[in-house]
């Protein structure tokens, strides 16, 4: 098919898929995006020019094959564009609907600037959506156990259910390990549906059982076993646990009743929509309630937005640098301010009282040693921001992980992610590699992909040279 079929970057405009309004959005926890039908796919696909150096695969985290699938899709081939998106992905759909492309592939297209990028993420949700309901996705298909060797995963969030699946399909027998009563890690408990809905999820995990991945819920490495325990019981180890600990705000006040962790207001909101009873519902819920959610980064997006749809008052969110200086994705914030978020920009909180947040106004002063401008104190700025319900989400660092598993032989950096070596993703413990969120600090689900792929391959060669070994030495 000749060429011509692409470039119509320059009579066709830029369409992301409509938007739901926001006072239908603020009624559920819904995707905001309606699909795109079929000829809307092709028709934006075909916007790609065709690269010969397609920066948007370079600055994908998976290198996918963005422009040969953009032009499968806009010749209608699309079981074809899914099986290519899917060579370099082990949850495209998930991708398309999450990564923050305006940072990564969109935001390095190269008709970005002039014409708007190709919709890369929505066309790849697309495909791979429709490869769900034609049934393309196809089961697990395991080799034949050729070695009767056993792989332990600590962690089912993205980077752990990778390796599971990259492992159980050359034929290990692979068993997951979580503390939580259900799969998925942060795309099941910490990212609301709104974003990414549940179904979506649990239909990878389900793939998963059904390929044979034996999965251990409400297990905690630690706790109801050791990581020596694992280790004997399995031929390798992936650690993937994530980031955990919450970054405390350190202004009086802050421990009260009424000031919450945001990953517990996350995971309760995301425990309601499936159904589950909350704990101390009331106090985790925000309606009726003026919320103010201190932080400036996906997490606090996902509160705020959380908090709208719960039917609080009013929302505002406190951030102490400006919004050209937040960490948060621009289009997040730009769906918040459009639900009715109310943002507070250069503000840091001073102390929680029973009935507000007092902050200090802030001013941007010199680049610090990341290069971003250090907020200062504005003096005399203060005021009081009402809100009977808090919420801190500061970020995340790891936990204390050798004392928690018992083993202080786990290598750790000063930051307390887990130092491996960067080619082979092995820790310096024999047999065990690590990888996602746990070993970068908190980042992004596509990373934790990334490190899940390549520590798949990793351990494939280990455990492929270790019959090797026990060969020889028989
Ligand atoms: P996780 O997803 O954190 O999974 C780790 C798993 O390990 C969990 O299931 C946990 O229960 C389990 N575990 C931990 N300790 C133990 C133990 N001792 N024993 C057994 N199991 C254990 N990224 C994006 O790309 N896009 C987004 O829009 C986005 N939004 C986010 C919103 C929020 C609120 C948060 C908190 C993060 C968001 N992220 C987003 C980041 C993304 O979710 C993470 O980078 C990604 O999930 C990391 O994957 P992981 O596999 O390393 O760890
Ligand atoms: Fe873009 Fe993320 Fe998909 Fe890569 S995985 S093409 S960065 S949406
Ligand atoms: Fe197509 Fe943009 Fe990628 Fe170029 S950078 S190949 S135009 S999607």
């Amino acid at each position: 098919m000749a060429d011509t079929m692409m470039l119509k970057f320059t009579d066709r405009a830029q369409a992301f898929p409509a938007k739901r309004t926001p006072d239908e959005r603020a009624q559920d926890f819904l995707e905001i995006a309606r699909p795109y039908i079929l000829a809307k796919a092709e028709e934006q696909a075909a916007r790609c020019s065709q690269c010969g150096v397609p920066f948007c695969q370079v600055h994908c985290p998976l290198q996918n094959n963005i422009p040969d699938w953009l032009k499968l899709t806009a010749q209608g081939r699309l079981e074809e564009a899914y099986e290519l998106s899917a060579a370099t992905s082990t949850m495209p759909e998930i991708c398309g609907r999450i990564c923050p492309q305006d940072r990564l592939c969109e935001g390095n297209c190269v008709i970005e600037k002039d014409f708007g990028s190709v919709t890369i993420g929505s066309v790849e949700k697309f495909i791979t959506d429709t490869a769900w309901d034609n049934g393309w996705v196809k089961p697990l298909r395991a080799v034949a156990d050729r070695s009767g060797q056993s792989v332990g995963v600590i962690g089912a969030g993205p980077a752990g259910l990778t390796v599971a699946e990259l492992l159980r399909v050359k034929g290990y027998d692979v068993h997951v390990y979580d503390r939580y009563d259900r799969a998925g890690g942060l795309m099941t408990y910490g990212i609301p549906g709104f974003k990414l809905e549940k179904p979506v999820v649990m239909r990878r995990i389900q793939r998963l059982i059904d390929g044979g991945v034996i999965f251990h819920q409400n297990f905690e490495v630690g706790r109801d076993a050791s990581l020596a325990d694992l280790r004997a019981r399995h031929d390798a180890v992936f650690i993937a646990t994530g980031v955990y600990k919450a970054r405390r705000v350190d202004v009086p006040g802050a421990d009260a009743a009424h000031v919450l962790e945001a990953l517990d207001y996350l995971v309760a909101a995301n425990r309601a929509g499936f159904g589950d009873n909350v704990s101390d519902a009331a106090r985790l819920d925000a309606a009726g309630k003026h919320v103010v959610v201190i932080g400036g980064g996906d997490t606090a997006m996902d509160c705020v937005r959380t908090a709208i749809r719960q039917g609080a008052a009013s929302v505002k969110c406190l951030y102490r640098r400006d919004r050209a200086n937040m960490p948060g994705s621009a289009r997040e914030v730009y769906n918040a301010e459009e639900e009715g978020v109310q943002f507070v920009w250069l503000a840091a909180p001073v102390a929680i009282t029973a009935t507000g947040v007092r902050a200090s106004a802030m001013r941007l002063g010199q680049p610090g040693a990341d290069g971003r401008r250090a907020p200062e104190i504005d003096p005399g700025g203060e005021f009081t921001a009402a809100a009977d319900l808090v919420i801190k989400a500061l970020g995340f660092d790891p936990e204390d992980l050798p004392r928690a598993f018992g083993a202080p032989e786990l290598p750790v950096t000063r930051w307390g992610t887990i130092r491996i070596d960067g080619k082979t993703q092995m820790t310096a413990l024999d047999g065990v590699f690590a990888g996602g969120d746990i070993v970068r600090g908190a980042s992004l689900v596509v990373w934790a992909i990334r490190d899940g792929r390549d520590a798949a391959a990793q351990m494939h060669q280990y455990l492929r040279a270790r019959v090797g070994q026990v060969a020889n030495a028989a």
